[in-house]
């Protein structure tokens, strides 16, 4: 397991310790921040190593 992020198009960088995190935080962010519903593919294709 090694860190990932997620940048969001808005310029948010979700951080999480693993891929499982990552997509849990960008999921949240893209709830609350743009009331979107992100997919788990969707949010794992978004995310690189830290
Ligand atoms: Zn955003």
């Amino acid at each position: 397991m090694s860190a990932q992020t997620i940048e969001c198009p808005c310029g948010t960088v979700l951080r999480g310790a693993d891929v499982a995190a990552v997509i849990r935080q960008a999921q949240l962010h893209a709830k609350s921040v743009h009331d979107m519903d992100l997919s788990d593919d969707d949010a794992r294709s978004m995310a690189r190593p830290a």
